[in-house]
C-alpha cells in the first residue's frame, strides 16, 4: 500500500489540517509481473526462429554459397544487419526483464582491466570502420578489477557504439582509463558527437529514452542500452554518468572498485584501430 500524508500550516506555520491518501498496490503490481512475464515469454519464442535467420544470412552473406548478383547481395546484406539488430533488441529486451525480476546474475572474477578495454576496442572495430570513425586507447592505467566481464563488455560495447554512432565520418572516439581516488577506477568514451541536449540529460539513463525518435530508425538503436548500462555497475559496485556540451561532444564514464594497481600506460596512439 501507498500511503501519502501532507500537512497544511496557517501563516505562522502551525498545523492546521492533516490530509492522506493511500493506495492499494497490489494490482499494479499484478499487472507489471504480467507484463514482464508477457514480455519474456514473446523474446524468447522470438529468439530462436531469429537465430536460425541470421545464421543462414550470414552464412549466405559470407559467400558460403558462391558469388550473388550484386544486387541480391545488396539486399542480403541489408535483411543480415536488420536481423542483426532485432536480435540485439531482442536481448535488451530479455535483459531488462531479468533485472525487473530480480533474475540477472552476475559471474565475478578478478581481471585485468586493460586486457578488458582492449577487447572492447577490437569488437567495436568493424564499427568504426565502417562509419569511417577514428577509436583510441589514449590512456590506461591498469588495474585488476572484480567485475563478470562479459557483462562489462556489454556496457563498453554501448558506451563505443553510441560514441561511434553519433561521431561524424573522420572524428574520434577515444576510450581513456583513470584513477580518480585510490579505491576506485573511471573508464571514459569520449566522442565528438553533437552533445546531449539539456531538456533531455535527465532521462538518459530511463528505459527507452531517446532524444530523439527518428534515432531508432535512422542509427538503429532501441533506448534500453544505457538503463542496462547502469543497472550492470550499479550491481558491480560502481556507477555511472556523463559530461556533455552541446555541439562538443560527450563523455559517458563509469567507475569501478579497484583491487589492486599496477601503474603502467600506453604510448600515445597504442589501440589505433
Ligand atoms: P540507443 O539504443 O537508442 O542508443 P541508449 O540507451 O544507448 O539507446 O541511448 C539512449 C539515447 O541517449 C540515444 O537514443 C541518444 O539519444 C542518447 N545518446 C546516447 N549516447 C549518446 C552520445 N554518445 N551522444 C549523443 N547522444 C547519445
Amino acid at each position: 500500500v501507498l500511503v501519502r500524508g501532507y500537512i497544511q500550516r496557517d501563516a505562522q506555520g502551525q498545523p492546521l489540517r492533516i490530509s492522506g491518501t493511500s493506495m492499494d498496490l497490489t494490482e499494479h503490481k499484478r499487472i507489471e509481473q504480467m507484463k514482464n512475464e508477457f514480455v519474456s515469454t514473446v523474446s524468447h519464442e522470438l529468439r530462436t526462429p531469429l537465430t536460425s535467420i541470421s545464421g543462414a544470412l550470414g552464412l549466405i552473406n559470407g559467400g558460403a554459397l558462391g558469388e550473388v548478383p550484386p544486387a541480391m547481395q545488396q539486399m542480403l546484406e541489408i535483411a543480415y544487419r536488420n536481423s542483426q539488430r532485432l536480435g540485439h533488441l531482442i536481448n535488451d529486451l530479455l535483459d531488462m526483464e531479468k533485472i525487473a525480476a530480480g533474475k540477472m546474475s552476475f559471474d565475478m572474477h578478478e581481471h585485468s582491466l586493460r586486457q578488458l578495454l582492449e577487447e572492447a576496442l577490437a569488437s567495436n572495430q568493424a564499427f568504426a570502420a565502417q562509419l569511417g570513425v577514428n577509436c583510441v586507447l589514449r590512456e590506461a592505467v591498469d588495474v585488476q578489477v572484480w567485475v563478470d566481464a562479459s557483462r562489462l563488455q556489454q556496457v563498453l560495447g554501448n558506451f563505443l557504439s553510441n560514441a561511434i554512432k553519433y561521431t561524424p565520418e573522420g572524428g574520434e572516439v577515444s576510450l581513456h582509463c583513470s584513477v580518480p581516488d585510490a579505491t576506485h577506477v573511471r573508464i571514459s568514451v569520449t566522442d565528438q558527437g553533437p552533445g546531449i541536449a539539456a531538456e533531455f540529460r535527465a532521462r538518459v539513463f530511463e528505459k527507452f529514452a531517446q532524444a530523439d525518435a527518428s534515432d531508432s530508425r535512422q542509427k538503429g538503436g532501441t533506448g534500453l542500452g544505457l538503463a542496462i548500462t547502469k543497472e550492470f555497475i550499479e550491481r558491480m559496485g560502481g556507477k555511472v554518468g556523463f559530461d556533455t556540451a552541446e555541439g562538443q561532444g560527450t563523455t559517458f564514464w563509469c567507475e569501478l572498485p579497484i583491487l589492486e594497481t599496477c601503474a603502467s600506460t600506453p604510448e600515445p596512439g597504442r589501440g589505433h584501430l
